[in-house]
């Protein structure tokens, strides 16, 4: 549990206070570097400087080079208004739906209050009961993957982190724009220097002359573009192994899976043992075993210390955030697949290390089965 997570309503208040000014203050800092550099860029390189050089530029050597203008013009405006779309697309996103859990009655125990739709998957991430996770300060249950966001007070499905310089939560329904974001704005901030680099060289050769504007909007381009490209590879790194950045703070913890298991038919047989790979590997962690009052029952399941029960594999992993073509990936505007909670078998696929588990507990229990590698394999026969 953070420090946040165990601070006092006033506490709360404040954070929350100072995350949606900080949420609101950093993109205007933003938007108005982006506004000097834009006047800096196209007004005094391109239109001043390159396109119609004033008569004091023109009798020391300097010609008018309108093709480079228009070039650098236009390349300059499509980055700018790419950055600008994929920034409104996510703020559209955490403005409306980036995955907010509702807030439970505070009176409510969770006892007291039904799983939210939870029964019915097969499997999901639980407590030590087989009960799902419970928010202290939502009153509510907590999706896998989601997290309490302080900034927010509230849990939020898959966060990744509350990014003031993005305007708000990361989160399932955000972090594909995040991607696109950071991508276009690394290539926004390192396009935008270079030009300015060679052609204020060129003014200090010809003409001796160091415009202000033009050196500082070097270490400016340069700060941004050294956060954009140091978080785009990370950010990207993260999906491509299919954790979020609280996950990957938590990387070495163990997580606790309960699975729905039902009594096998006594006509149907058991799957075949393979000896080989089932001897192989160590006998699955079971926790406990659970009925529940309407029948139910669950067997809790606790992974090995570094095991990442969402890896489906990087393109797999990738695929789930930034969508299934190529178009979706460059292009802001789906949404991304895995804010799809529809599949019986869990919220968020299952990695291969969890479903082996499963197996093994199952050829140990001829006459029980986990329904999440029943539905996996009626999946794949249907698939194929
Ligand atoms: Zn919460």
């Amino acid at each position: 549990m953070s420090v946040s997570e165990k601070s006092s309503p006033e506490r709360r208040t404040l954070d929350q206070k100072m995350g949606q000014l900080s949420a609101v203050m950093m993109p205007l800092i933003e938007i108005g570097a982006m506004g000097f550099a834009t006047y800096v860029f196209l007004y005094s390189l391109c239109i001043d400087y390159l396109l119609s050089p004033s008569p004091d530029y023109r009798s020391r050597g300097i010609s008018p080079r309108r093709g480079t203008a228009i070039a650098l013009m236009s390349i300059y405006c499509l980055l700018v208004l790419i950055v600008l779309l994929t920034w409104l697309r996510m703020l559209q996103v955490i403005w409306t739906n980036p995955g907010i859990i509702p807030l439970g009655h505070p009176d409510s125990e969770k006892q007291d209050v039904s799983w939210m739709g939870m029964e019915k998957y097969d499997a999901f991430i639980s407590d030590y009961e087989g009960n799902p996770q419970w928010c202290d300060k939502c009153h509510n249950w907590k999706p896998d993957r989601a997290h309490h966001c302080r900034e927010l007070n509230r849990c939020v499905r898959r966060m990744d982190h509350y990014c003031p310089w993005a305007g708000g939560i990361i989160s399932e329904g955000t972090h594909k724009f995040f991607i696109q974001f950071l991508f276009y704005g690394a290539l926004y901030t390192t396009f935008s220097w270079i030009p300015i680099a060679i052609f204020l060289a060129e003014r200090i050769r010809v003409m001796g002359s160091k415009p202000g504007v033009w050196i500082a909007m070097l270490p400016l381009c340069g700060i941004f573009m050294i956060f954009a490209v140091t978080m785009f590879f990370m950010t990207f790194w993260n999906q491509s192994i299919n954790y979020t950045t609280i996950e990957t703070l938590q990387r070495g913890g163990v997580h606790n899976i309960a699975m729905l298991a039902t009594r096998r038919d006594p006509n149907t047989q058991s799957p075949r043992r393979n000896s080989l790979s089932h001897n192989s590997r160590e006998k699955p962690n079971v926790l406990r075993e659970v009925i529940r009052s309407d029948g139910r029952e669950y067997v809790v399941f606790q992974t090995q210390p570094f095991v990442n029960p969402w890896d489906l594999g990087s393109m797999e992993n990738l695929r789930t955030i930034m969508g299934n073509s190529i178009l979706q990936w460059f292009l802001p505007f789906q949404m991304s697949p895995c804010i799809n909670h529809d599949d019986v078998k869990g919220q968020y696929g299952w990695s291969r290390e969890v479903l082996d588990m499963a197996r093994d507990w199952e050829r140990d229990h001829p006459d029980r089965r986990i329904t999440l590698l029943s539905n996996t394999r009626r999946g794949r026969r249907r698939s194929s």
